[in-house]
């Protein structure tokens, strides 16, 4: 089998997993002889490349000698910065496989420029969270004409699914719409809590009753519990990421702003709690945001006396 190199650019909450299971998987398919890392903070590489036996890559212009580059940075506007830094030194044939949720319309365009470059590229973004990216547990949702000769490599850290779902920028567009989804579960079941914790029912009692019964959600299952009633506030994913995929629906997807749009009445408490809660907080803080507003907290034991 042909020896392929390996390089992954961007090592956060979800890159890192995603690195170190294309480095420590085994696969009939492919023969992955070397793994790169690049990281902006390059202690972060390093430390990457002890933990696991992975190549630390010092700068862009070397990442781009290797023969598939995996990309997971927070947008696509740091996809394309470094794609073009790298794009004199990348070589022909080879494959870019970005793993950011990002933006279809812009995937596009550097889907065209990596094209003039002799690359191919497709979108992959993932679900899963940083746990399912350690674990090598993801779904990935794949735009692009090259998916056939991406997916080998893809399910060395997709184990879950790997969807194709059309042309370059496609899976960005799931994803978005995944995540739109997503937030508004979150949003709709701490709005739900709240009204009954001022009734006077206790969110775990509550939750006990939902989660076997229709209104249940990956949120009211786990994330609620875990994140919110715990306090923890720690899944790892950062509101305003969370708040970009929304946008990114709402725009690419065309979804119209009127008065009964759930989505867009979601958006409002997501970009008020991205102001509220800061850059870097946790996407579970929105349910503070609407503790504020509600005058309440959902603790486990905790409701106001029965009121009716
Ligand atoms: P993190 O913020 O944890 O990591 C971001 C990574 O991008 C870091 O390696 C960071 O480097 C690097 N980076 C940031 N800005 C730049 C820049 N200007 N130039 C070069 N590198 C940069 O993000 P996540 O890993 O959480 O998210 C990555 C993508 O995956 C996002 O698109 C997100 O929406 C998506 N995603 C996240 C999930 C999650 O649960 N966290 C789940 C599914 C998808 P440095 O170390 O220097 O900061």
């Amino acid at each position: 089998m042909q020896p392929y190199s390996v390089c992954c650019i961007g090592l956060g909450a979800m890159g890192w997993g995603i690195a170190k299971n294309l480095a420590l998987r085994q696969s009939s398919e492919i023969n992955i002889a070397s793994v790169g890392v690049w990281n902006r903070t390059p202690c972060v590489a390093q430390e990457h490349a002890k933990a696991f036996g992975t190549r630390y890559v010092d700068t862009l212009t070397e990442a781009a000698a290797a023969d598939v580059i995996v990309t997971c940075l927070p947008t696509s506007l740091e996809v394309a910065d470094i794609a073009s830094t790298m794009r004199p030194h990348l070589r022909t044939g080879s494959l870019w496989i970005d793993c950011t949720s990002g933006e279809p319309e812009m995937t596009g365009q550097i889907s065209k420029l990596l094209s003039e470059a002799g690359v191919d590229m497709v979108d992959s973004p993932v679900s899963g969270g940083p746990e399912g990216s350690l674990a090598g547990n993801l779904t990935a949702m794949v735009g692009g004409a090259s998916f056939a000769r991406a997916q080998p490599f893809i399910s060395m850290f997709a184990n879950r699914k790997i969807v194709h779902c059309g042309g370059i920028g496609s899976g960005n567009a799931v994803k978005a719409a995944n995540n739109c989804l997503n937030a508004a579960h979150l949003v709709l079941a701490g709005e739900a809590l709240l009204a009954l914790a001022k009734f006077g029912v206790q969110p775990e009692v509550a939750l006990e009753a939902i989660n076997t019964s229709s209104g249940r959600s990956l949120q009211t299952e786990v994330r609620i519990p875990t994140e919110v009633l715990s306090r923890r506030f720690d899944y790892g994913f950062k509101i305003e990421l969370m708040l970009k995929d929304v946008n990114t629906a709402v725009r690419s997807l065309k979804m119209q702003d009127d008065r009964d749009s759930l989505i867009h009445a979601m958006r409002r408490v997501l970009e008020a709690s991205t102001e509220e809660q800061g850059l870097g907080a946790d996407y579970t803080c929105v349910v503070k945001t609407l503790e504020n507003r509600a005058g309440v907290e959902l603790h486990p034991g905790v409701a106001p006396a029965f009121q009716a």
